[in-house]
């Protein structure tokens, strides 16, 4: 019998071939107010992620620690790539989606729909066909803590789609609050996070689960509900597992919706994202503090995987 150290909650079997019982949980940058956002960036060997409330991007390194690397993010919540290997970004303040072009410059890819702007733009991915889906809920608006306090002009807290020339359509429109999405490994499922409960408590906090058609989504029943919480962002594993933010931690769900596991984080956790120098290392953005954890599996996001 393999004994785990506490911090790793193992409810099945499967839960314990990714982890290890060495996993510590490390916290490598503190001092925050609120971080979400993380994302892998191998090629510099650096870890980005953002402070809300203090409108900076921040870059953590190995050997350098923390540095900011953007002042004056426009409250910059959620944070990918797109194949190109350029940063991808969800600003509140701006109440768009932005791209970081290679030369530092920044490009807006959204900002406005049906004539009129965005909620908050929240988180983003980017598909394999260069896609960008993100979603717009609306706490960049409810108080100046991490936005503009705003009535919101859109009528709905939409998910959306903006096709590689720059059409914008409405792909789901019934959410309480949209939140993190992720892609399945072979992109044919689009997972997203309901996290309405944080203004009603009637609101599951559930994981839906959306087949992709095209540009299209077709609902499947939710993945699972977080037990603990609310869910915020998530990513997959290339085995298909899909890895929450929750109140208690980061929740570790099978594809079919069993819950695995759980690794247990001290702070209320906002998101997380796989990379490090061997692919195998959790980073997981905690309200002051970021922490990193090793796991056994990589992620499903090809820029985190390790070369060769
Ligand atoms: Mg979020």
């Amino acid at each position: 019998m393999i004994t785990m150290p506490p911090h790793l909650e193992i409810h099945d079997d499967r839960f314990a071939a990714l982890v290890h019982p060495m996993s510590t949980l490390d916290m490598i940058a503190d001092g925050f107010t609120w971080t979400e956002g993380p994302v892998w960036f191998g090629d510099h060997g650096c870890l980005l992620f953002s402070d809300i409330p203090s409108q900076r991007l921040l870059r953590w390194s190995e050997t350098g620690g923390v540095s900011v690397f953007r002042a004056g993010s426009g409250f910059n919540n959620g944070n990918t790539r797109d194949r190109q290997g350029r940063l991808v970004g969800c600003r509140h303040g701006m109440r768009d989606v932005v791209r970081t072009e290679h030369d530092g410059s920044l490009t807006v890819l959204a900002d406005r729909h049906d004539g009129k702007p965005l909620n908050s733009p929240n988180d983003v991915v980017v598909s394999a066909d260069g896609a960008v889906w993100f979603t717009d809920p609306t706490y960049g608006r409810i108080s100046n803590f991490e936005g503009y306090r705003d009535a919101p002009e859109q009528p709905c807290r939409n998910v959306f789609r903006l096709s590689p020339d720059g059409d914008l359509r409405v792909v789901v429109s019934d959410f309480t609050q949209p939140n993190g999405l992720c892609f399945s490994p072979d992109e044919r499922t689009l997972y997203i996070s309901e996290s309405g409960s944080s203004h009603d408590d009637a609101v599951p906090s559930v994981i839906r689960r959306f087949t992709v058609q095209g540009d299209r989504l077709q609902e499947q029943p939710p993945l699972a509900e977080i037990d603990t919480g609310l869910p915020d962002g998530m990513r997959c594993d290339m085995l298909g597992n899909l890895w929450s933010s929750a109140a208690d931690g980061v929740h570790c769900f099978a594809p079919d919706g069993t819950l695995l596991g759980k690794i247990r984080v001290p702070q209320v956790v906002s998101n997380l994202c796989f990379g490090g120098p061997d692919g195998q290392r959790m980073y997981i953005t905690a309200t002051r503090a970021v922490y990193r954890i090793f796991v056994d599996v990589q992620g499903a996001e090809p820029w985190t995987r390790r070369r060769g």
